[in-house]
């Protein structure tokens, strides 16, 4: 069984490393978002490739669920004192991945193969690919005007109101070649529990999801909030009512199957409404056995035999 797992950053990494702690390397291919990318300090940074990497490879800090564990932060604290920018967070040892990311894409290396290259320094197994080898840069619309995605999402902590989004150069990006041939020879597909807007919407831009495969996807939305992050502030400054059923609405036509947290079952027959199968089970992911739990619910709802 083929399974491809479409991710953003940390709920996205949760159940791709469950679902990694499951598959072998042949039957699982994690495609990230990159709309979330940007530069700063002349360096590329890729910040959901690197949390999924991180968290496969067993580096990830796990109180943040991004960036690296045992990390320090000298450089940027240096930088800082001389009148540097230190609204984004960047480790020591993270610093080394962007340093060489950027100076392999300046060669003229692809973000694929460089992926590649650095999962293989880090031992994880699966096969992790960005969406797309060119640029996709999600610009969040807001009261305050368009903001880049991480101006909005970290410097200004999701403060300012969202009112739309947009994928700047979504139509002329092609798919990374890994991406889509992994895609066309899947079985399944799994939509990891990230955020609809900003982590899965940029990859379905760029990307076309086969028909007639089982789609799964797993809400990211428990109890009308989001875990972490901003989906839920998203849905409502949207005028849509944060829940499992707004993200099953959110998939209608893409999805086959869904999972939604146990505390939403009573939204189950709203769902099945939609024409998709729909399991309620526990869905938070608290440590690596919530993960690997979930991960083979996942697979077994949609007949996955492995
Ligand atoms: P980001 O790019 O780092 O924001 O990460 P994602 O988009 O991949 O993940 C953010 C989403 O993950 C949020 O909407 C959270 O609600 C969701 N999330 C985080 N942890 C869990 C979990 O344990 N279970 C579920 N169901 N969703 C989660």
């Amino acid at each position: 069984m083929r399974i491809i797992a479409l991710a953003g950053g940390v709920g996205g990494a949760k159940l791709a490393h469950g679902l990694a702690q499951i598959l072998s390397p042949q039957e699982l291919t994690v495609i990230v978002n990159t709309g979330d990318d940007f530069e700063h300090y002349g360096l590329y940074i890729c910040p959901d490739l690197d949390t999924v990497c991180y968290t496969l490879a067993g580096l990830a800090n796990p109180e943040t669920g991004w960036g690296r564990v045992n990390e320090t932060w000298n450089a940027i604290k240096s930088a800082a004192a001389l009148g540097g920018i230190d609204w984004f967070n960047l480790g020591d040892k993270d610093l080394g991945t962007h340093l060489e990311r950027t100076r392999r894409l300046k060669a003229g290396d692809s973000l694929s193969q460089i992926t590649s290259d650095f999962c293989k320094a880090w031992g994880v197994q699966h096969a992790v690919l960005p969406m797309s080898d060119q640029p996709v840069r999600t610009i969040v619309a807001t009261d305050e005007g368009e903001l880049a995605f991480q101006e909005y999402f970290v410097h200004r902590r999701c403060a300012p109101k969202v009112t739309g989004f947009r994928f700047e150069g979504a139509d002329e990006a092609k798919p990374a070649a890994r991406a889509q041939e992994a895609l066309q020879s899947a079985d399944a597909i799994v939509i990891c529990p990230s955020n609809p807007w900003v982590s899965i919407d940029p990859i379905r831009n760029v990307i076309s999801i086969p028909a007639g495969k089982p789609v799964v996807a797993v809400s990211p939305i428990i109890g009308g909030e989001a875990i972490k992050g901003p989906a839920a502030k998203m849905y409502r400054e949207l005028g849509i009512e944060p829940s499992a059923l707004a993200i099953a609405n959110h998939y209608h036509g893409t999805i086959t199957h869904f999972v939604i947290d146990r505390l939403d079952a009573p939204l189950l027959e709203s769902i099945n409404a939609l024409n998709m199968q729909t399991l309620a089970t526990n869905t938070f992911m608290a440590n690596h056995m919530d993960r690997k739990r979930t991960a083979s619910e996942v697979l077994h709802f949609i007949g996955a035999s492995v």
